[in-house]
């Protein structure tokens, strides 16, 4: 089977990787000659409005997905009208829009900060009066990696954040005083049956996610399940869907999805019996989805800017390094590295974890593993 991708970048480049073995050919539509997905198929090097290369993949594949959700919905659109593509332009477009995305969890019944719309300075301020500082503005489409958005504090903070995002239509939210951030990914078919990964922990410096840890409990992971099934069914969704949350307490509330792989299901890959990777395949093919039960606690530490020199020779034996194939640049993912617990007790693992945190200087956040302040929810199985 043909799989056609739009991008081209880690994310197509995993997907790829794990079609391999089930046989599968891959096509990368990205207007980037230098994308690192494009050794693992073939390359149309066009954007995503050149209605001739669309064509040229549309006609080439079986199924087209995405790996990014800032692909225009209009793209999507096209090619809905010649291809099978999932998921659908209609998921798409919630999640590239934070308020209509907010608003889709309100009327399923799933939690989030209170929030409001802001379309210009004086509804913000009227905003804020309701739901009272400290607060965030983020725009409503184009955010991510922590882009986009401001923390508001006094009410000084509102006329310079408006001006500094841009002045376009935004979100207001309150700050959650979270106590951790956490994501579930799950997977559906067509058909509507459902796998569920168990939630990722994560661990983000500068809006960048630093670190994932795989977690093993019952009482967040059930939480978590039923809202992301309501939004699955809901979407009528096809393939990977990642959900963003914050736990305050023993409640969750809902960040934002991301309608792809995700960063912090990238431990599934050796940590999981079928990475999520391979259940994105499986589900956009109409294949059966894979057991997403996990085979070891792991724990995923990206690599960003540069490459330390000597990684591979210093991460300890149980860990796995993926490197890209991307030029090294600051804040951008080039890789990352999968540590699995297989049978050192819980220091060792924390000694491991912390060590390849400090290779990849995250010092604090290595401070913090030692500590024992993070992977508190970590257990074997
Ligand atoms: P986002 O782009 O919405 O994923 O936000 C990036 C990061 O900002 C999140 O991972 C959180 O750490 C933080 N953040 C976003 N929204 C909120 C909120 N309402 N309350 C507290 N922190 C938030």
């Amino acid at each position: 089977m043909n799989v056609g991708v739009l991008g081209g970048g880690q994310l197509a480049r995993m997907l790829a990787q794990a079609g391999r073995p089930l046989g599968l050919k891959f096509m990368f539509l990205c207007p980037d000659p230098q994308a690192c997905a494009t050794t693992f198929g073939e390359h149309v090097c066009a954007g995503f409005d050149d209605e001739a290369a669309l064509t040229q993949l549309a006609d080439w594949a079986d199924v087209v997905t995405y790996e990014f959700e800032n692909v225009p919905v209009q793209t999507v659109e096209f090619l809905e009208r010649h291809v099978k593509v999932h998921p659908s332009s209609t998921a798409l477009a919630v999640a590239q829009d934070r308020l209509i995305e907010k608003r889709r969890f309100r009327t399923l019944g799933i939690p989030t900060a209170e929030f409001s719309a802001a379309s210009s300075l004086h509804d913000l301020e009227a905003a804020v009066d309701v739901i009272g500082l400290p607060a965030i503005l983020k725009t409503r489409t184009q955010g991510y990696d922590g882009k986009g958005q401001g923390v508001l504090r006094t009410r000084r903070d509102l006329a310079p954040t408006w001006a500094a995002l841009g002045g376009v239509p935004c979100i207001v939210e309150a700050l959650v005083p979270f106590a951790r951030e956490v994501s579930i990914i799950a997977a559906r078919s067509a058909c509507g049956a459902k796998v569920c990964y168990p939630l990722s922990e994560n661990h983000h410096r500068d809006g960048i996610l630093r670190l994932s840890l795989s977690c093993v409990e019952i009482g967040a992971q059930r939480q978590a399940e039923a809202l992301i099934g309501r939004l699955l069914d809901d979407l009528d969704y096809v393939g990977v869907l990642t959900l963003e949350l914050f736990q305050r307490g023993d409640e969750l509330l809902a960040n934002e999805i991301a309608p792809r792989v995700h960063n912090s299901g990238h431990w599934t890959i050796e940590g999981a019996r079928t990475s999520q990777f391979e259940n994105h395949l499986r589900a956009i093919l109409g294949y059966p989805l894979g057991d997403t039960a996990i085979t070891h606690p792991s724990a995923m530490v990206n690599i960003v800017g540069t490459l330390p020199p000597g990684l591979e020779e210093a991460a300890p034996a149980c860990s796995a390094l993926h490197v890209y194939g991307k030029a090294e640049r600051p804040g951008r993912k080039i890789g990352h590295l999968t540590l699995l617990c297989a049978d050192c007790e819980d220091t060792g693992f924390r000694d491991c974890l912390a060590h390849c945190l400090t290779l990849t200087k995250e010092t604090e956040l290595a401070k913090h593993v030692r500590t024992g302040a993070t992977h508190r929810h970590i257990s074997k199985t």
